[in-house]
Formats: structure tokens, sequence, C-alpha cells
């Protein structure tokens, strides 16, 4: 994973002092790399028979789209409060400061559907809680998660798979 994690290009003190954001658009922008990822974000499902991906807005949509294409099967598009057009239903979580809130559609999976879920990248694994909650509370089975990028000193990834979802992630950075 040496070229992946050399495409994710790192912006100290961005969006505020202090936080390393880690940039995938250099790694969405580079073929090998873009490539490489989604086919390891993919195997350690291996055999997880799966019939939905669920991707987190917006860079897990990027990610998990060509996931969903990669398997042929369907993609379902978890968006922040207020974007999508049809009945939702929302899942709240904390923040540092505040609250936030996701969204699916009400119909986006059906009962006892097999759903990985995908983002760029794990943090607190506050988001990623939610989305397994909704996926949840909608009858869905989470199989797995997969990750770009784990932050392993925020704790994110062992906070998923104590909620029993296998976690999956490519390149791990120090820090926040
Ligand atoms: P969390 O809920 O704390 O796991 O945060 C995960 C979400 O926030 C993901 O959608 C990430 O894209 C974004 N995020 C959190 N920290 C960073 C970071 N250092 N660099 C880039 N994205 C981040």
């Amino acid at each position: 994973m040496e070229h992946v994690k050399a495409a994710i290009r790192t912006i100290p003190d961005y969006p505020k002092p202090g936080i390393m954001f880690r940039d995938v658009t250099t790694l969405l922008g580079d073929a090998r790399a873009f490539r490489q990822a989604v086919d390891a974000m993919i195997a350690p499902h291996a055999g997880a028979k799966i019939d939905k991906v669920a991707g987190i807005e917006a860079r897990g949509f990027i990610l998990g789209g060509a996931i969903a294409h990669q398997l042929s099967i369907g993609f379902v598009p978890i968006r922040k409060k207020g974007k999508l057009p049809f009945a939702t239903i929302g899942q709240s979580y904390e923040l540092e400061y505040g609250t936030d809130e996701v969204e699916m559609h009400t119909d986006a999976v059906s009962a006892g559907e097999r759903v990985l879920l995908v983002d760029d990248l794990i943090a607190t694994g506050g988001t990623a809680e939610a989305a397994i909650k909704l996926l949840r509370r909608a009858g869905a089975s989470v199989e797995g998660a997969s990750f770009v990028v784990d932050l392993p000193e925020l704790g994110g990834a062992d906070r998923i798979r104590a909620m029993d979802v296998p976690v999956a992630t490519l390149v791990a950075f120090e820090g926040h």
C-alpha cells in the first residue's frame, strides 16, 4: 500500500489549526492508486455475499460507487441532514462541539440486505457508527466497513469492531 499512501496529500492546519487533513483527491486522480485502493477495500470482504454498498458523503460516494460497480451491486448514499429528496430516516451523532446528523432514504435498503459501508477515512468513528445504526434500523446487516485511511490514535476502527462489524483500512497515519 506504499503507492496508495504516497498518493494521499497532507494539508496541515486544514480546516482548522492542529488538524492534518488527509486529502484523497490526489489518490483519486492517480489511476493506479485509485484502482489499487478500490481493489484492496473489497478484498478483505471476499466471500461475504454483499448485496449493497453504502457510502458516506462525500468522498465515500466516489470510492463506494467504484466498489459497487466492481461488485455489480447497488449503491446507497448516506448524506448529511437535509440533502436527500425522498422520505428519510436520520441518526444524530456527537461532534467535538455539538452534534451532526446523517440521513438515508427509507427505501434505500430492504430488511435482511447485506451491506458494506465505505468512507475515505475513519477518525473517531462517530460518522461510521451513526451510519451503521441507520442501516441496522432499516433492517440491513452490516457485513463490513472499508476505509482508505485509519487514524488509529482516535480509536474509530476499534469502536466499529466493537459493534461486531469487521473493519478494513489500507493505510494509517499518526496523529489527528
Ligand atoms: P469521524 O466521524 O471522526 O470518524 O470522522 C470521519 C469523517 O471526517 C470522514 O468522513 C472523513 O472524511 C472526515 N475526516 C476526519 N478527520 C479527517 C482528517 N484528518 N483528514 C481528512 N478527513 C477527515
